[in-house]
């Protein structure tokens, strides 16, 4: 059975997994939306109660199809959508924003609103200033549309820190997985402290932890599980962390992913250190290929980029870079040494990774 947790205090019990609504396949959603919904029918069936979904996932298809499944989902549920400050800048964009969701969701209200992304203290402000997006999404609760403002981040643990203590939010979504747990934990300790709902995303590491089943054996604790299973168990066991969410684009991760919240033990500090040790000097050191870096002005495809590093870290071997650039990338290191060093992608990386020297050595290989 599902297991379920109450979503800080706002009152509501959330299912301990919950379903990410940007992994449905553009192979089926170009075809049929319908065929997409089923997969979140079959969710709800399994227990799962919250649903996350967000403009602009899956070409934006990801909330139509939501609202699509909502018509005739066979249990209650939570959804949670959100608005970037990249699309919405002012309070009337968010309110906008907030009645074009209300539509595609098909639903009255919006049960967990997410400011999206906030990156770090100084787009904090920009979303907090007076006629900035959280006042949009304020005026949108007051007149009963959203039920709960929520966060977004991928900031640091001590950022975390400070915008939870600052009161505005009754919860927050995160990255948080087996790979960049120490990076982030002292911001879901203190939401968990403050009394806010924790839901994480990214549990598997954008794929890398399934991927390298020998190096991540550790976070295995029963036999039975697949890799998936232990590393959404990894999260579902912190007493800090709501909601599991990994993103689900067909029935059979869907079967797969319900399992892990079923039954799962607790995490304790020992257990955490443990784990820390394990993974050592690699620890927050993995792309976990997020995107979020998109958009260098020389055309160069970091992710892939820093996807090929990470084979080098796991590995330890120097042709691990040139093998996935070149066989599972068809990338060029050459490519590499086109960086200008501008810093826009350091800026932004969401685990603040040194992408430009990473790419000086790629290039230098
Ligand atoms: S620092 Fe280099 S890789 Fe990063 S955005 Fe600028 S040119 Fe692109
Ligand atoms: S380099 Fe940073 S921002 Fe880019 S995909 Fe990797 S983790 Fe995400």
């Amino acid at each position: 059975m599902m297991q379920y947790k109450e979503y800080g205090m706002t009152g509501k019990k959330v299912s301990a997994i919950g379903f990410g609504g940007m992994r449905f396949r553009k192979e089926d959603y170009t075809k049929s939306l319908e065929k997409c919904a089923e997969i979140v029918r079959r969710a709800s069936e399994l227990g799962i109660n919250y649903f996350d979904t967000a403009p602009d996932y899956c070409n934006d298809k990801s909330e139509d199809i939501m609202g699509i499944a909502f018509k005739n989902l066979p249990n209650p549920f939570y959804v949670s959508t959100k608005s970037a400050i990249w699309n919405e800048k002012t309070a009337d964009d968010v309110r906008r924003r907030v009645d074009k969701s209300l539509k595609r969701l098909g639903v009255e209200k919006i049960t967990f609103f997410n400011m999206w992304c906030i990156l770090n203290m100084g787009q904090y402000k920009k979303v907090m200033a007076p006629g900035g997006p959280y006042e949009g999404a304020v005026k949108a609760k007051e007149e009963g549309l959203i039920e709960h403002i929520v966060f977004s981040t991928h900031a640091n643990g001590e950022e975390i820190e400070t915008i939870v203590n600052e009161g505005y939010f009754e919860g927050i979504t995160v990255g948080y997985n087996a790979t960049n747990f120490a990076f982030r934990q002292k911001g879901i300790k203190a939401a968990h402290q403050k009394g806010l709902g924790v839901v994480t995303m990214n549990p598997l590491g954008g794929g890398i932890i399934p991927q390298n089943p020998a190096f991540y054996s550790f976070i295995k604790e029963s036999k039975e599980d697949t890799l998936v299973q232990a590393a959404l168990r990894f999260n579902a066991s912190h007493k800090e962390i709501t909601v599991v969410l990994p993103g689900m684009g067909t029935v059979e991760e869907v079967e797969e992913n319900v399992k892990a919240g079923e039954n799962f033990g607790e995490m304790t500090d020992e257990k955490i250190a443990l784990m820390s040790q394990k993974l050592n000097e690699s620890l927050d050191s993995l792309c976990t290929g997020c995107q979020y870096c998109k958009g260098c002005p020389k055309d160069i495809q970091i992710p892939k980029y820093m996807d090929a590093y990470n084979m080098y870290i796991l590995n330890k071997k120097p042709g691990a870079i040139k093998d996935r650039l070149n066989f599972h990338w068809g990338l060029s290191k050459e490519k590499a040494s086109e960086c200008i060093e501008c810093g826009k992608c350091e800026a932004i990386c969401t685990q603040h990774l040194p992408i430009v020297e990473r790419l000086k050595h790629i290039a230098s290989i």
